[in-house]
């Protein structure tokens, strides 16, 4: 008898789609098809020349925040001799490796643009979809039936534009920096980048290597973080750990944010002398990296400005100003909104900001668990940790493995997590979907038995309880055990520092290791000349 696979539709084929197809494939039972409606996988890491309506875009020059290690896939450690912050292109190269490795791109459908999720007519029964498929080369449609769907087509791809008083006057260029390419348009130009999150600081220093001036405007100032933190390692090899995290746990955020700024901010960039200091506390918004903003301030390349109060036809006034700021182009960094415009609209509810999703990927309110969002979150972290578990924990809930809490469990998850978004959080359309990096890997991984069983290492392996609760929070650990689990996960996670270490130094991490005496004359001469 022919075994009966069910048949699941992952919609998008960027990372969170390439996970989503491999996690399926290996719990296996499942007839996968992946449309992606662009020509190529990989979405945002995926450079193009040209930017496109719905699909994330990034600059020639985009390198990721965070750092190999941290952000890797669970059981996919990137080579050692790979870069700590990739640029796109090894990134791009990094998951193709893992596509290849899992036989991802057999299942994908390109050119395939998804234009409608509707419950199919057997639905109430059946749980099941019909999902409709343009082919964006021939215009020819297709209707199928889906035991699943998994909706993977990312959030950051929207740009959102504001509009100023006289901005249609206006005579410059004005864009959204989802359409920033190359520099090369700006040479000689003066330049207003509005907005001071990662791209709005992106735009601001690229531009400025050209432009005869830049200016960013910025409403609420930023907490700027550098990609290289203590000792010159990755900050989030030394930020991103569980007990620094287990702090939200036990004080108020704001208190915990404080701490964080006086201890490590300020320390290296004190942000009141570039009169970049925020109007709110550093984990009250996305954290913003940079490397290069204090340099290009030093050296007035890029001047801050405030808030825009209005544009004239040649230039802009911002607030507390009295003339004209001249422009020739401005670039609104001005973020994203979020839409799944496939969807039925009483799929994902919205109230006001609130976004009605159990842990930022299940509509509470349908009576079957076969429609599930994955990567709709805003970790404080990196991103790709928590978006494979959310699609290895989908992968046992779609088996039947796994089930959801009552509905009422799942509206009260929600609310909580919103009311605390919002007590800590300034209000965003996206407050809904902000979630504590570890937290919330380790919510997710509980849920499918893949969180680490802290007291049977206490007993067994205390080797690596110590790293995984001292030292930098690394996916390897949710492969340690539950459903396939990887014998390397160990290795991964003991070997870690050997490649961070080996593209900088070429050495592995003994050569490297400082003795105990040498740490302490270090802190000690610290103190004495730089306090
Ligand atoms: C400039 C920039 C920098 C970033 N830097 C970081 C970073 O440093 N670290 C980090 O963690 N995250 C970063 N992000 C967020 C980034 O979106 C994630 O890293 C990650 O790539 C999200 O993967 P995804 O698959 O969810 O979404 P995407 O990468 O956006 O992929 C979605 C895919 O779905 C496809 N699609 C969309 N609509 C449809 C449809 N209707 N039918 C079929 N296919 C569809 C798109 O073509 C695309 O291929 C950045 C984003 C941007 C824009």
């Amino acid at each position: 008898m022919a075994s009966f696979k069910k048949k699941i539709a992952v919609l998008g084929g960027g990372l969170a789609g390439m996970a989503t197809t491999a996690s399926l494939k290996e719990e296996g039972g499942f007839d996968i098809t992946c449309f992606e409606k662009t020509d190529k996988h990989g979405g945002t890491w995926c450079y193009r020349e040209e930017s496109i309506e719905g699909v994330a875009s990034i600059m020639p020059t985009t390198i990721i925040n965070h750092s190999k290690e941290v952000g890797a896939l669970s059981n996919f450690p990137p080579p050692k001799e790979v870069n700590n912050f990739m640029r796109h292109y090894e990134l791009y190269q990094y998951f193709n490796e893992f596509a290849a490795q899992k036989g991802i791109l057999e299942h994908f459908r390109f050119n395939s643009e998804v234009t409608s999720v509707k419950r199919a007519p057997d639905y109430e029964e059946t749980g099941r979809w019909t999902v409709t498929i343009r082919n964006t080369l021939s215009e020819e449609v297709t209707t199928d039936v889906y035991d699943g769907v998994l909706v993977c087509v990312g959030h950051v791809n929207r740009p959102k534009l504001p509009m100023y008083p006289g901005q249609d006057e206006f005579k410059g260029q004005i864009l959204h920096s989802h359409s920033l390419k190359k520099v090369a348009p700006y040479q000689d130009k003066i330049v207003t980048v509005v907005g001071m999150g990662c791209s709005g600081l992106d735009a601001a220093v690229e531009t400025s290597s050209v432009a005869k001036q830049v200016y960013l405007s910025t409403r609420s100032g930023a907490h700027v973080i550098n990609r290289i933190g203590y000792k010159g390692l990755p900050y989030d090899y030394n930020l991103i750990r569980s007990y620094l995290y287990k702090l939200f746990d036990i004080f108020p955020a704001n208190f915990v944010s404080w701490l964080f700024e006086k201890s490590y901010m300020d320390l290296r960039y004190n942000q009141k002398l570039y009169a970049v200091k925020p109007d709110h506390h550093i984990f009250s918004k996305d954290p913003i990296l940079n490397d290069h903003i204090g340099s290009k301030l030093m050296s007035g390349s890029v001047i801050m400005k405030p808030d825009i109060k209005c544009f004239t036809k040649d230039g802009i006034i911002f607030e507390g100003d009295s003339e004209v700021t001249q422009s020739d182009v401005v670039i609104m960094s001005t973020g994203y909104t979020w839409k799944f415009p496939f969807l039925e609209d009483d799929i994902v509810e919205k109230e006001n900001d609130k976004i009605n999703l159990y842990k930022c990927m299940f509509p509470p309110q349908l009576p079957h668990a076969t429609l599930i969002i994955i990567g709709f979150i805003l970790p404080f972290g990196p991103g790709f940790p928590p978006g494979e578990l959310q699609s290895r924990w989908a992968a046992q809930i779609l088996a039947g493995k796994c089930r959801l809490p009552s509905k009422e469990k799942m509206y009260k998850d929600i609310e909580t997590r919103y009311e605390e978004n919002s007590k800590r959080y300034t209000p965003n359309e996206k407050t809904s979907i902000r979630v504590d990096y570890i937290s919330y890997c380790d919510d997710i991984a509980s849920q499918f038995g893949a969180k680490p069983d802290i007291l049977r290492l206490f007993f067994t392996d205390f080797r690596l309880l110590y790293r995984i609760l001292l030292g930098p929070s690394l996916s390897y650990q949710y492969r340690l055990q539950g459903p396939h689990s990887w014998d390397g996960a160990r290795e991964a996670i003991m070997t870690c520092e050997d490649r961070i270490l080996w593209p900088i130094t070429k050495r592995d991490s003994k050569a490297m290791r400082e003795s105990l005496f040498q740490i302490l004359i270090q802190k000690i001469l610290n103190f004495i000349f730089f306090w």
